[in-house]
C-alpha cells in the first residue's frame, strides 16, 4: 500500500518556519499584510477567504479584504488593483478568480505589480518562473506540489516527471519548477496520444486536469510517486475527489497524495510564505 503524502504536516512545517520571520519583521515595525480582492460573494471564494484569513492571522500576517460587487465595472476593479499597488502597508495581493464575465481578468492580473503578486498571476511573475529570475512569485498551487515532495524527501533531480495538465495556474508553472530542480519533465494534455504510457514511464506523476479519474491503474507503476492536484465535487459520492483514481493507483504507487488533505492543504501555507517573503524583500 502506498505511503500517504498528507498536506497537513507540510503546511504545519511551513507555517512554523514563518513565525520567527514574522517576529523579525514586526521588530522592524513591519506587519506583513495580505490583501484579498474578491468580486461578488461566491460561496467557494468566501470559504477560501475565511480559510486564508485564519491561517494568516494565526502566524501574525494581517489581512485586508477588498470586496467589490459582482456587478462592478472594469474601472472599479482596476482602481482596486491600483489601490493595492500603491498601498505601502500591503505586501501581497490575492485576487479570486474566475472573475464575473463582464471583467477582463487578464488586464487585472497584468496590472498587479510583481512584488505583490503572491499568487503568480501577472505576466512578469510567470516570466520569472520561466527564466528562473526572482521577479515575482510562482503560482502557489504549483509551488505547493514541490514543497510537498521536498517535505517527504522525494528526490527530483534526474527523475522522470510527467505533468498532466498545462494550465497557467498549475501544470505549466509546475513543469518549469520541476525542471528548475533538474527533473526530466514530460508535459501531457487533452491531445496527448497514449497518455497512460507517458504517465506510467514516470518516476513522479503529477495530475492537474480538473477531470476525475484522468489517471487510472494503467498510468502508474511500482515505485511511482503520485501528486494529485485535482479538487472536484463528486455528486455520486457527495465528496471531493481528485483527478487521479486513488483506489486504482494506491496499490502500485510508492506514495500518493490524498484528496482532500493533500496539495490543497499546502497551498495557503505557500501563500502565507510568499506574503512574508514579499514583506522581507520590501523591508530588508
Ligand atoms: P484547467 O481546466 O485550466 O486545465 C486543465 C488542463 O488539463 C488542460 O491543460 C487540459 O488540456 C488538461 N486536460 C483536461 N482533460 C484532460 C485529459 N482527459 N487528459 C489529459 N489532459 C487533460 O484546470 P486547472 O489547471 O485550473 O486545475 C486543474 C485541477 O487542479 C482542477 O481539479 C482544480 O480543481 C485543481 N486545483 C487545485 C488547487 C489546489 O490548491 N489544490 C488550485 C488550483 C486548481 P488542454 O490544455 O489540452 O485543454
Amino acid at each position: 500500500m502506498a505511503q500517504l503524502l498528507r498536506g497537513a504536516p507540510v503546511a504545519r512545517a511551513l507555517m512554523d518556519a514563518l513565525a520567527p520571520r514574522v517576529d523579525a519583521l514586526c521588530a522592524r515595525g513591519v506587519t506583513p499584510t495580505l490583501a484579498v480582492i474578491r468580486v461578488g460573494e461566491r460561496q467557494d471564494d468566501l470559504s477560501y477567504e475565511r480559510n486564508v484569513r485564519g491561517r494568516c492571522e494565526k502566524v501574525g500576517i494581517a489581512f485586508r479584504s477588498v470586496a467589490l460587487a459582482a456587478s462592478c465595472t472594469q474601472g472599479e476593479l482596476m482602481d482596486a488593483v491600483a489601490g493595492v499597488n500603491a498601498d505601502a502597508g500591503v505586501h501581497g495581493c490575492l485576487m479570486f478568480r474566475p472573475l464575473p464575465a463582464q471583467l477582463d481578468e487578464k488586464a487585472a492580473c497584468a496590472a498587479l505589480v510583481p512584488e505583490k503578486d503572491v499568487d503568480g498571476v501577472s505576466p512578469l511573475s510567470l516570466a520569472g518562473v520561466f527564466s528562473g529570475d526572482d521577479l515575482g512569485f510562482a503560482p502557489c498551487t504549483a509551488e505547493a506540489c514541490v514543497a510537498l515532495l521536498d517535505h517527504y524527501g522525494v528526490a527530483l533531480s534526474g527523475k522522470r516527471a510527467c505533468v498532466v495538465g498545462r494550465s497557467l495556474v498549475v501544470g505549466r508553472p509546475l513543469s518549469l519548477l520541476l525542471q528548475a530542480r533538474d527533473a526530466t519533465v514530460t508535459m501531457c494534455h487533452s491531445r496527448t496520444e497514449a497518455l497512460a504510457q507517458e504517465c506510467a514511464r514516470a518516476d513522479l506523476l503529477l495530475v492537474a486536469t480538473g477531470r476525475p479519474k484522468t489517471a487510472g491503474a494503467a498510468c502508474t507503476r511500482p515505485g511511482q510517486v503520485i501528486v494529485d492536484v485535482g479538487f472536484n465535487w463528486d455528486d455520486a459520492s457527495q465528496a471531493f475527489v481528485g483527478d487521479v483514481d486513488f483506489f486504482a493507483c494506491e496499490g502500485a504507487a510508492r506514495a500518493i497524495t490524498p484528496v482532500p488533505g493533500g496539495v490543497g492543504s499546502v497551498t495557503t501555507a505557500v501563500l502565507a510564505t510568499h506574503v512574508v517573503r514579499a514583506a522581507e524583500r520590501m523591508a530588508f
